[in-house]
């Protein structure tokens, strides 16, 4: 059980963490940061930082002494530490969550076992194993770890692409069938301990190389299509007993067909814009839910769109001048890098 008024443990100080710091401030909840990063995102927001690899046991013990709740802003911190943590501190969502996710083949089976669509896939181990499953192709081979905004991925047209392949293949992938996208939503949940939900309505997504260019509400969708991604994203959630907010991102085909594409266990850059179109953001609720503190009903405000801004784009943001219905969020990294989220934009809308 949580106490009440928690000191907070987040892992990770990118700016999802920053993020989390913010609203947990907001709710007058202390935040405790870990990061192997100095120059960490989250530092400014935050109330303390540790500063440490994530498998280095001293630094987690003393991260682990300081705080009563434990959670994180991305899945791929090692099982083993959070097993670890969890079995000092409660650690919201579970660890078991992450290795379910973690990993590209047990996640879709993990969906599909539970009744809900995913484009067709085969783990492969070798080249043969991606010739054997030609019905496949074109597809997409992605490696089961790690690899996120298309890093690990391989468009495969077809077989000569697939006998062309350059890859040592020293670890497991998975082969997905190329969905013919009419367009792709997230849904965004936050599930409380005691099986309550708040549930935000779809978000609409455009990719521009993998990565996530713009989302917006409300998304252009039938609704039908609506119910049945927040009926799918409820189920999941209340399958996995996830306790927090998450993220479900779907595929919808050209003959509207609704796929589940992946699930991320935390907070999501499609979700953004849930700050400034809410009464209580993606975050917040995270940390209400986290921090067993009271549910919100969710209210919309407005409509909004929001992009991303990455890399060198961050300059002529930090020049611009912005009117009231704009609203500039610059993560302050450290370093510009081509293809880093350095920053987004959300313009609200009025609801129509
Ligand atoms: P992912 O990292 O797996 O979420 O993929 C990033 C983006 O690549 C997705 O949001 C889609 O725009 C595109 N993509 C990935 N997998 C597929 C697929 N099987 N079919 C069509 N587009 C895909």
């Amino acid at each position: 059980m949580v106490k009440s008024n928690p000191v907070l443990g987040i892992i990770g100080g990118g700016q999802l963490g920053a993020m989390l710091a913010t609203a947990a401030k907001k709710l007058k909840i202390k935040t405790i940061v870990l990061s192997e990063d100095e120059k960490a995102p989250a530092k400014k927001f935050c109330d303390e930082i540790i500063i440490s690899k994530y498998d280095k046991l001293k630094s987690i013990d003393n991260f682990v002494s300081k705080v009563d709740v434990v959670t994180f802003e991305f899945e791929n911190i090692p099982f083993k530490v959070l097993k670890y943590i969890s079995k000092i501190k409660p650690v919201f969502p579970k660890p078991s969550i992450n290795q379910i996710v973690q990993n590209r083949f047990t996640e879709k089976n993990f969906i599909n076992d539970i009744g809900i669509k995913t484009t067709n896939y085969a783990l492969v181990k070798n080249q043969s194993d991606i010739l054997n499953n030609e019905d496949l192709l074109p597809g997409l081979l992605k490696t089961c770890t790690l690899g996120y905004d298309g890093k690990g991925q391989f468009v495969l047209n077809n077989k000569k692409d697939a006998s062309e392949l350059a890859i040592q293949f020293n670890k497991e992938y998975i082969l997905e069938k190329k969905v013919d996208l009419k367009k792709e939503i997230s849904i965004v949940i936050t599930r409380f301990l005691n099986n309550d939900f708040v549930i935000y309505e779809p978000i609409e997504n455009l990719h521009v190389d993998q990565m996530l260019h713009k989302a917006k509400i409300p998304a252009d969708i039938e609704k039908i299509i609506s119910e049945k991604a927040q009926q799918q994203a409820k189920l999941i959630a209340e399958k996995l007993d996830y306790i927090g907010t998450m993220c479900v991102e779907y595929f919808i085909d050209k003959k509207n067909n609704l796929f589940v594409n992946e699930i991320a266990p935390r907070v999501h850059n499609s979700g953004h814009l849930t700050i400034n179109t809410h009464n209580s953001s993606q975050f917040e609720n995270h940390i209400r839910a986290v921090c067993n503190l009271e549910k919100v009903e969710l209210k919309k405000i407005y409509n909004a769109e929001m992009i991303n801004i990455i890399g060198e784009e961050i300059k002529t943001y930090r020049e611009k001048l912005y009117s009231k219905n704009e609203f500039f969020f610059d993560y302050l990294k450290s370093e510009i890098k081509e293809k880093r989220k350095m920053g987004h934009l959300t313009i609200i809308k009025p609801q129509t």
